[in-house]
């Protein structure tokens, strides 16, 4: 079967590899549809030493899809061939201190579904029955790819403790800034103000329901002190990684507010504790979800949060090399972009 391979720093290739056997206790998903995660990007044009050039991770990335099962390996029961499904790519342990505790995002045995294991930049993927979650009918399939990503945006609010009628200040108007807008609407929040450098993407989310777009150029903290009074935001959210945005949040957020950090930083950032402490800031760090995998699917699949706006194109297969080219050339040109290994 067809699949698209990381070859080396910049390097995709469209590759045949061995069709998927599902082992004991495994189903394999033929994809419906694969997001292209901002950190596929990332690792594609990194020229940091990568764990997928070390070997560590094997070469299909993807992660974040849907499918219909296509083979049920030994034991497997409760599924049925041609159902649809959205799959949960971390497939935690169930076993350990964190599994148990309910953390199950912070799992160290996580299956790995893109990394460790064969990705969705494939047109089918192997993976363990209860990695797979069940969606009503086919037709959520598209909008279902966005699951993972809007868990990460729920899990991110859940660590911010976000409240209903607070202020939230977004740093970053990319596809985890814009569904965490999403999400915090959902949630009843107040004010919500995004910054974000590229034009196109303050109206978008404007159109999602943002109060306020603001170009960081313009200094975003003195924007958002004069939106909220004086006061500053309640929550804070930085989605790009960088220290301009992280300096953003910390003025912007009122004293006694919270910081989730969401974004992946490449380089280390210093914060002024003694401000910190005089400030009461909190800043929390979000990895991944646990049960707000599953509340993002359903979410989406009854249509209480509508991520359809941010898809922005599907790629073939075939034209997935070229499309991680452009989406890093111009990191503004898409929001998400969804695979169709089949057509
Ligand atoms: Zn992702
Ligand atoms: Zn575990």
């Amino acid at each position: 079967m067809k699949a698209v391979a990381f070859a080396g720093p910049r390097k995709m290739e469209l590759r045949d590899i061995p069709e998927p056997q599902p082992a004991a206790g495994e189903v394999v998903v033929q994809v419906a549809y694969c997001g292209v995660c901002g950190s596929d990007l990332h690792e594609f044009a990194s020229d940091m030493p990568s764990m997928r050039a070390a070997g560590v991770f094997q070469p299909v990335m993807g992660h974040e899809f849907t499918g219909t099962i296509s083979a049920l390996g030994e034991g497997v029961n409760g599924f049925s061939i041609g159902e649809p499904v959205v799959v949960h790519p971390g497939g935690p342990c169930g076993e350990c201190y964190f599994c148990k505790s309910g953390a199950v995002n912070l799992c160290a045995e996580q299956t790995g579904t893109g990394y460790r294991e064969q990705g969705a930049y494939a047109e089918r993927v192997a993976v363990r029955a209860k990695q797979a979650l069940r969606l009503s009918d086919t037709s959520s399939l598209e909008r279902a790819a966005l699951t993972e990503p809007l868990g990460v945006a729920i899990h991110s609010l859940n660590r911010g403790v976000l409240r209903a009628g607070e202020t939230v200040f977004i740093a970053g108007g990319g596809p985890i800034g814009l569904l965490t807008l999403l999400a915090a609407k959902h949630q009843d929040a107040g004010k919500i103000v995004v910054s974000e450098p590229a034009a196109s993407r303050r109206e978008l989310s404007l159109r999602l329901g943002a109060h306020h777009a603001v170009d960081p150029a313009q200094v975003a903290s003195v924007q958002v002190r004069e939106i909220t009074g004086g006061l500053g935001c309640d929550l804070a959210v930085e989605c790009v990684g960088i220290a301009a945005t992280m300096d953003d949040c910390l003025a912007s957020t009122r004293r006694g507010g919270r910081i989730v950090v969401a974004g992946a930083f490449e380089h280390p950032y210093s914060v002024n504790l003694l401000n910190l402490l005089l400030q009461e800031h909190s800043i929390a760090g979000t990895f991944g979800y646990a049960s707000e995998f599953e509340e993002a699917r359903d979410l989406i699949v009854s249509g209480a949060i509508d991520v359809s706006p941010l898809i922005s194109r599907f790629v073939s297969l075939h034209d997935l090399p070229s499309a991680f080219e452009e989406l890093t050339a111009d990191r503004n040109r898409d929001q998400k972009v969804l695979v169709a290994p089949n057509g």
